[in-house]
């Protein structure tokens, strides 16, 4: 039986719980794919489920997305072909070869390289879901973009400011300070070391922001409340330094806020959906709105790097496997 490369959770736990193996090439079925990758995108979610926070029948192969050519098509399956260069957000992706339904498989043209597919991909989805759909943006908001110099924060930055809001941004150095302000961030706060939100209500004379997008979670949700204008809204969507304590519905009716933890693929779950985001990040990214930052591209066999790296919180931008095939 014809073999592969991946990166495969035998155990949930730290990174040594990443096994670089050889196990079988998949195989298409009714209505699935199989993808020759050739970069394979690392996003937060992937230490979550290494880790165990969010669970996945044992063992797995990790990963959410990936870029690469179709290399065998299922039964059933309509308008792919060998050879069609696509991207893919499903699982089983830190591999050589992923096996994915055909709907969550999207086809790249020639001027899109795998590695900017890859790099887009879940994060930029996310980005703009966040901003049309979860809050929408509006010409004129004041809105807080937290880890804004991470890989859905910076692109949260970029997809603000093109809307017309004034943006702020926290992180926690200079270096990712910089970053932010590159990729449209006008006001930017470090979170490590200045009061978050004394710094909201003197930007906005005391009324907060209309949105705050938080994928930090824990430590930064309280925050994220007290910066909220009335009648804001507080887009909780990640965990990177713990998951939201339980709250009291009632607090909200200090403002009359709205909260709302979306996840992506509730936005993409039929093919129309999908289609349709994807054709939209797509165009913004033609257009030069959307700039991808590669923080930097590892080998499979280092994936436990990467997440040492993107754990440590010293990245930003987006992280990449590179299929070594
Ligand atoms: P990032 O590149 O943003 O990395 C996480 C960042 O979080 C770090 O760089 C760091 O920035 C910040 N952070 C703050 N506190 C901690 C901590 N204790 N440990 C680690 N990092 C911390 O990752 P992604 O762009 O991949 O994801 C960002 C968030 O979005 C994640 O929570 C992820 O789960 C979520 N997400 C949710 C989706 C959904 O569908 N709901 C889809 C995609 C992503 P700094 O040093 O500046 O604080």
């Amino acid at each position: 039986m014809a073999t592969m490369k991946a990166i495969v959770v035998e155990e949930t736990g730290g990174v040594d719980k990443l096994t670089y193996k050889d196990i079988p090439i998949p195989q298409p079925k009714e209505g699935t794919v199989v993808i020759k990758n050739h970069f394979i995108g690392i996003n937060y979610i992937d230490t979550y489920h290494r880790s165990g926070l969010y669970t996945l029948p044992l063992p797995f192969v990790l990963g959410r997305e990936s870029a690469g050519e179709i290399s065998a098509v299922g039964p059933g399956v309509e308008g792919f072909k060998v050879g069609d260069r696509v991207v893919y957000i499903g699982g089983s992706t830190y591999a050589e070869y992923s096996e994915g339904k055909v709907d969550a498989v999207e086809k790249i043209t020639n001027d899109i390289s795998y590695e900017t597919a890859a790099a887009i991909g879940i994060q930029a989805l996310t980005a703009w879901t966040l901003v049309r759909e979860s809050y929408p943006v509006k010409k004129g908001d004041y809105i807080l973009v937290h880890a804004a110099a991470g890989g859905v924060g910076l692109l949260l930055c970029q997809l603000s400011k093109y809307l017309g809001a004034t943006v702020i941004g926290t992180v926690s150095s200079a270096e990712k300070a910089a970053l932010a302000r590159e990729n449209g961030a006008d006001y930017v706060i470090n979170y490590t070391e200045e009061d978050v939100v004394a710094k909201v209500n003197e930007i906005t004379n005391g009324l907060g922001c209309h949105g705050i997008f938080d994928g930090v979670g824990k430590s930064t949700w309280d925050i994220s409340l007290q910066s909220a204008r009335r009648l804001g809204s507080v887009i909780s969507f990640g965990n990177a330094s713990g998951v939201v304590p339980p709250i009291s519905i009632s607090i909200l009716a200090q403002k009359n806020l709205k909260i709302m933890r979306p996840a992506l693929y509730n936005y993409l779950a039929t093919r129309e959906e999908s289609h349709k985001w994807w054709g939209e990040v797509f165009e913004l990214l033609a257009k030069g709105v959307i700039k991808t930052h590669i923080y930097k591209v590892y080998n499979l066999e280092d994936a436990k790097q990467a997440h040492i790296d993107i754990e440590s919180r010293k990245t930003t931008g987006k992280l990449l496997l590179k299929a070594t095939l």
